[in-house]
């Protein structure tokens, strides 16, 4: 018999749930279990919140620009529609270059492999806000709006390694500050129009379905993207509605939309005995998400990453 809380989520978290608590769904023993069920639903709401306030500390020393960029967005009449190069040295510019080269993993050499590459040597070049325009921001405040008009019924999954954006807003539609990696012939689109899952580029698998990808792991969306005569390559840094967020274990390549209660599909890690090593969110609705930053970066000659010795010297 299940307990009244496991009976009002659905089937995944359940199963993710009963992994924590390593039982089956059939345990006659789940109903006692229950209170447990509960305290882990405290928790991780818990942590949720104290992950806000962290979020919220660390800012301090940012920029008022900065600030509403990752707290509690600007009216669309006040954000300043320009690209603006971040003065290297800066607070602002210190603070998103660590979350960069903080967030580089170790990556199987190639799909399957049981070696571990070394983690990428990077040089961050520039970095830029984006000046998306008036129209992409009001279609993200208003995403958010219909999101949170949904009762986050369920805990969202947590992207234990990525920026949270610090709104004081009461209302939380589980957003984030994620990467995306991108060819260079994507990037005017992107910054005009938004993400869209066919400018992902050909590189590109659809493991999680027809959406757009981003990750907290700088080093999985470094594969998406391409050198330029430089050298250079480009990544985004995007604020990304989650919502509701699906958690998938297995690969489903199908999907193009998640219909009215879920909003985005969050790809399980190995360690959750998922299919990838390191997590990932994908949306299917290019409104979720707000390009804010651009890093232009390069791969240092000595790297040994995954991506420097597949491409060669
Ligand atoms: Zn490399």
């Amino acid at each position: 018999m299940k307990s009244a809380i496991i009976r009002q989520i659905s089937p995944s978290i359940q199963k993710w749930f009963l992994r924590e608590l390593n039982v089956k769904p059939d345990d006659p023993t789940l109903s006692q279990k229950g209170n447990v069920l509960g305290e882990l639903l405290c928790k991780y709401g818990k942590t949720l919140v104290d992950d806000s306030s962290r979020a919220r500390r660390q800012l301090q020393n940012l920029s008022p620009g900065m600030m509403s960029l990752l707290g509690d967005l600007p009216e669309p009449k006040d954000y300043v529609h320009e690209e603006k190069k971040l003065e290297a040295g800066s607070e602002d510019y210190c603070f998103l270059r660590n979350l960069f080269l903080s967030s580089l993993k170790s990556h199987r050499r190639e799909y399957g492999s049981d070696e571990m590459c070394a983690t990428a040597l990077i040089d961050v070049v520039d970095i830029l806000t984006v000046p998306f325009p008036e129209e992409q921001l009001k279609q993200y405040r208003t995403t958010c709006e219909r999101i949170s008009k949904h009762e986050l019924s369920e805990v969202p999954m947590p992207m234990d390694t990525a920026l949270r954006a610090a709104t004081s807003a009461s209302t939380d539609v589980n957003e984030y500050f994620l990467f995306h990696g991108c060819p260079w012939g994507a990037v005017d689109s992107i910054v005009k129009t938004g993400f869209h899952w066919k400018h992902s580029g050909k590189n590109t698998g659809c493991m999680y379905g027809q959406g757009c990808y981003f990750s907290p792991v700088t080093s999985k969306c470094d594969q998406y993207s391409e050198v330029d005569e430089h050298g250079h390559k480009v990544m985004f840094l995007a604020r990304v509605a989650l919502g509701n967020s699906l958690p998938r274990w297995k690969r489903c390549t199908d999907v193009t939309t998640l219909g009215e209660k879920y909003h985005s599909i969050c790809a399980m890690t190995r360690e959750s005995e998922g299919s990838v090593d390191h997590p990932e969110a994908v949306i299917f609705q290019r409104t979720q998400a707000l390009p804010c930053f651009k890093f232009i970066y390069k791969h240092k000659a000595s790297c040994n990453c995954f991506v420097c010795t597949k491409s060669g010297p």
